[in-house]
């Protein structure tokens, strides 16, 4: 007996669609909170709206319009308030996503898109409260090349990274920290950015080019560090540099939030920051950042979308 043949149906993908042959897709990742006020509150949808349209664009689609991308988003979390979780369960996390869904045999744009949200109750990332992950620099594996689509939440970025992660974290690592292709520059870890502490008093962000997702969180806690009082740096990082000089370092972004980087693992040797614990600057950014999204604190540069 062979495996079952299954009609053209509406709820299957076309075999020939786009997306699943050749990657033009492309996704964003955003969450909703229940705030101190009672609110449901989405962070900064528009930053997504725009990366996903830029994204889209790259890859040959037309982009949806930044008012429906909100709108859908909007519509979707209302739809599922009885699944947004209680602020001390977790947040919501919600997933826009738009792909050359209809039949193309050769390689060219697919002549249909679908755009669609789906939306899941997320657990609090760190269970047992904040604690610091170890990282594994790779020099055999790279995360995306200059000119291509790094830049972006396309869909072909992360399989290529599931093999390296899986791999690391055999080994205790939380994940891989990706350079650039010339084993010099920090890019990022799987789906976060990288920043730290100088021993400087300075914090440092790494400059996203075209290798690199322009995280919406490394931007808010860059504005956030400047608003304490910072002095910040963004610029492209060597790791050496990173390693001899930073006090605290830590990865950022949606999933992540903040999360304390304890050591970095390089050719064999491993380099703590602040003894492998997690670091006053980064508890004090991560308060900041997260009291912000649950309006403990105010929402001074009008990052929240209240639903209705
Ligand atoms: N880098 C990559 C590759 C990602 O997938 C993500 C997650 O979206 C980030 C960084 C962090 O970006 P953001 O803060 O916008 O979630």
């Amino acid at each position: 007996m062979g495996l079952p043949l299954y009609p053209f149906d509406k709820t299957l993908e076309h075999p020939a669609a786009g997306d699943t042959n050749y990657g033009q897709g492309v996704f964003e990742g955003l969450k909703a909170r229940r705030t101190e006020r009672g609110n449901i509150a989405f962070f900064r949808i528009r930053d997504n709206a725009s990366r996903m349209a830029q994204g889209a664009k790259r890859l040959g689609m037309i982009p949806v319009p930044e008012n429906i991308f909100i709108d859908a988003v909007l519509r979707t979390g209302a739809a599922n308030t009885d699944y947004i979780p209680e602020a001390k369960d977790g947040d919501a996390y919600f997933r826009p996503k738009q792909s050359g869904s209809g039949p193309i045999v050769g390689v060219a744009p697919s002549p249909e898109n679908t755009f669609e949200v789906f939306m899941t109750p997320v657990g609090p990332y760190f269970k047992g409260g904040m604690s610091a992950v170890s990282l594994l620099v790779s020099e055999e594996y790279h995360r995306a090349a200059a000119g291509n689509v790094g830049f972006c939440k396309a869909i072909g970025n992360y399989a290529p990274g599931m093999i390296p992660a899986k791999e690391a974290k055999a080994q205790g690592f939380a994940e891989i920290l990706y350079l650039d292709t010339n084993n010099n520059l920090i890019e990022e870890a799987g789906a976060a950015n990288f920043g730290f502490v100088g021993k400087d008093g300075k914090v440092y962000f790494v400059q996203p080019s075209g290798t690199i997702l322009d995280g919406i969180t490394s931007r808010s806690v860059e504005q956030i560090a400047q608003d304490m009082g910072f002095e910040t740096i963004r610029d492209r990082i060597a790791l050496d540099f990173a390693l001899q000089n930073a006090a605290e370092c830590f990865c950022m972004g949606t999933a992540a939030v903040i999360s304390p980087i304890g050591s970095i693992t390089h050719r064999g040797t491993a380099y703590d920051f602040n003894h492998g614990e997690v670091g006053p600057i980064t508890a004090d950014l991560y308060d900041r950042l997260t009291g912000i999204q649950t309006e403990r604190y105010p929402d001074k540069h009008g990052w929240l979308t209240i639903l209705d």
